[in-house]
């Protein structure tokens, strides 16, 4: 995949399905005379996975109008929809907060210099004013230390001013950062936390001892039937959907997460089994009751559930065992009727 577009990318696609893929992008790299290196490779492996809908939708629009995908497109492609732009938004943010750091350094040793420029002429003025013996003498040298100092204040607050412009600069570099790092971390289609973000947290809850969470699986029921029957647009909804019940659900103090296509999780943490039970279920609940209807129609879409796999961290928890478990309970409700929950 990377699905959800995480960065940096994350695959995680069976052997089966990722020899699949690699089974038809290899005929697309002959086709387009793109050499097998690993960006062409990044690049066709997303296209025939079906998981990476805008790098598609440009490429089928190249193809429609006869336009080559040349090894140059595929590098742009790749940094654009694989990467998702993040090296190049890294690198200006980078760039503009060397600017400011440089300009701060550039303006203090410009102050720097004035202050000591007028700190020798004091020096000087205070020389003069022990051998000063008339008044015309001191008149003049008074006007000299006001406007030497004069000269220092307004150094002194045109520093002032730069700073707090690079303040400035600093603190909006700093919201574009923040926005950067929250696109790495959140799924594109839902907002919800991506597979890359789930993989560090879970890392993290194993790494904690005496800690209560909960590890929970959601799978879309027969999803790819609402999709056949209703169209891709219409099921990208329903995912949207369904991750805002979750995101609902989660608040502030659990983790809601998109796992991949129509496969959602959550953590939960600082929770009793029964307490995480009962959410969970509340959701599926939720979710079942939903009459959901597509856009300008009364008509309902019929019911659509999910399934829900649920497990208890266990102090010698590995994050692929918690995830093997919570699997293994989702299997089973799947096994025995779908829309329910199964613990393991
Ligand atoms: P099951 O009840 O056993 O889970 O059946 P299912 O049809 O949901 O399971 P399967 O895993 O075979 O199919 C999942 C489908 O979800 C196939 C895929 O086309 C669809 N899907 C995956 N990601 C997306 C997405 O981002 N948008 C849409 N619309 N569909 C997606
Ligand atoms: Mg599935
Ligand atoms: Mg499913």
């Amino acid at each position: 995949m990377p699905n959800p577009s995480s960065f940096p990318p994350v695959y995680d696609d069976e052997a089966q399905k990722a020899s699949e893929n690699l089974r038809r992008a290899l005929p697309l790299l002959n086709k387009h005379k793109t050499p097998v290196n690993p960006v062409n490779y990044a690049v066709w492996y997303e296209y025939v996975s079906g998981d990476n809908q805008e790098l598609a939708n440009v490429i089928d629009n190249r193809l429609s109008k006869n336009q080559p995908i040349t090894a140059e497109v595929t590098q742009s492609l790749y940094e654009k929809y694989v990467l998702m732009g993040m090296p190049e938004r890294l690198e200006k943010t980078n760039t503009g907060l060397k600017i400011v750091v440089d300009n701060t350094l550039v303006n203090i040793t410009k102050a720097e210099s004035t202050t000591d420029n007028m700190l020798i002429n004091l020096s000087d003025s205070q020389k003069a004013l022990e051998s000063c013996n008339s008044t015309e003498e001191l008149k003049d040298l008074i006007g000299t230390i006001i406007s030497n100092t004069q000269i220092m204040a307004e150094s002194g607050n045109e520093l002032k001013q730069e700073l707090v412009h690079s303040s400035q600069e600093i603190s909006d570099l700093k919201k574009e950062l923040e926005v950067v790092k929250k696109l790495a971390e959140t799924d594109a289609l839902t907002g919800l936390l991506n597979r890359g973000t789930f993989n560090n947290e879970l890392t993290d809850l194993c790494r904690q001892t005496a800690v209560e969470a909960a590890l929970v699986m959601f799978d879309l029921d027969h999803f790819k039937k609402i999709n056949d029957t209703f169209g891709h647009l219409l099921g990208d909804k329903v995912i949207q959907f369904f991750a805002s019940l979750l995101q609902k659900h989660a608040g502030d103090e659990h983790l809601a997460i998109r796992y991949g296509g129509e496969e959602m999780a959550m953590i939960m943490l600082d929770i009793s089994q029964r307490e995480a039970l009962k959410i969970a279920d509340a959701i599926r609940s939720s979710f079942a009751n939903s009459r959901l209807k597509k856009k300008g129609s009364e008509d309902s879409i019929g019911q659509v559930t999910v399934s829900v796999g649920l497990t208890m961290l266990r102090s010698t928890d590995t994050p692929q065992e918690l995830i093997e478990r919570a699997d293994a309970a989702l299997y089973l409700s799947k096994q025995n009727g779908r829309n329910r929950i199964s613990v393991r």
